[in-house]
């Protein structure tokens, strides 16, 4: 099964679209396979796909984790 987000996932739409061959690597081993282990996907599932970055690497944990976390704390200060 592949992830939901492939054919509108901007890390490849839009990101990517100049290194076709390793967009098509990174998809077929993470997109195709192992998406619920993607970074981006784990925030879509979170928060929604509407603060996801257009360019944010999957592989980039530390930025990942300033996302989860800003947006941890709005949710905080939400009445
Ligand atoms: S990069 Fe992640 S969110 Fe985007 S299509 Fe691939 S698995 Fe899904």
């Amino acid at each position: 099964m592949a992830c939901e987000l492939l054919t509108r996932c901007s890390f490849f739409v839009d990101h990517m679209k100049e290194l076709p061959k390793t967009s098509d690597y990174i998809q077929k081993k993470l997109c195709f396979d192992d998406y619920t282990s993607c970074n981006r996907y784990k925030i879509y599932q979170q928060f929604g796909d509407g603060i996801i970055p257009f360019n944010l690497d999957p592989a980039d944990t530390e930025a990942v984790k300033k996302i989860i976390q800003s947006q941890r704390e709005k949710q905080n200060h939400e009445p």
